[in-house]
């Protein structure tokens, strides 16, 4: 069962959901200006960590707006820190004129956001703001610019609401930290 390999609960789906509305009410104020038949919102969700986030998020954002995905590997597999982004697979089309969102379930080292802001601005966004539900207490994610942080988290590694361990646990509706025997040993899929 997956609840007995849970060690600390980080974040309940309370405290999860309440902050998603704040985002949400947040975006609205600052986006809802600027989205008109000129210059369309597109929400852009870094797949898989952030469908969750992203499918909770945007049914709180009361504006007309496309949803787009990119698929980028970072922790790839057993993975417990970044191998370093790459972009696996991304749409591009309609993004030019238009204003992006870009949204990710967690700032850690930052590359991720470090690759994808310059390529949606080089296929024509007018202007890319980025989301993140959760940061990493660590230098190099409070040096990284984002818009809008859903939580700061101490640098543990963290799965649940979307966030993954070797794709399992990502439908655990909190967010947890798992117990030491589980990371690195037996993988859930035996468990
Ligand atoms: P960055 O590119 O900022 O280093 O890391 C972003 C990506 O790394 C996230 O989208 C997520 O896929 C992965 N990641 C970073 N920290 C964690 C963590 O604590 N748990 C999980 N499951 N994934 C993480
Ligand atoms: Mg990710």
């Amino acid at each position: 069962m997956m609840r007995s390999h849970i060690d600390k609960v980080i974040l309940s789906r309370q405290r999860i959901s309440r902050r998603v509305q704040e985002l949400a009410e947040e975006i609205t104020r600052d986006l809802s200006p600027h989205v008109s038949r000129e210059s369309h919102l597109t929400i852009v969700s870094v797949m898989t960590g952030a469908m969750v986030f992203c499918s909770d998020l945007v049914r709180q954002l009361p504006l007309q707006l496309r949803i787009a995905t990119m698929r980028v590997s970072s922790y790839p597999g057993i993975a417990t820190n970044t191998q370093g982004a790459k972009l696996v697979e991304a749409q591009f089309d309609g993004l030019a004129g238009g204003r992006v969102l870009l949204v990710d379930d967690i700032l850690d080292s930052g590359s991720t956001l470090r690759l994808l802001v310059p390529m949606l601005k080089s296929h024509g966004a007018l202007e890319v703001k980025t989301c993140v539900l959760l940061r990493k207490k660590r230098p190099e994610a409070m040096a990284t610019p984002v818009d809008y942080v859903g939580f700061d988290i101490p640098d543990e590694f963290v799965v649940g609401y979307g966030l993954d361990y070797d794709d399992y646990y990502r439908n655990l509706p909190d967010i947890v930290s798992l117990k030491p025997g589980i990371i690195g040993g037996e993988v859930g899929r035996r468990a």
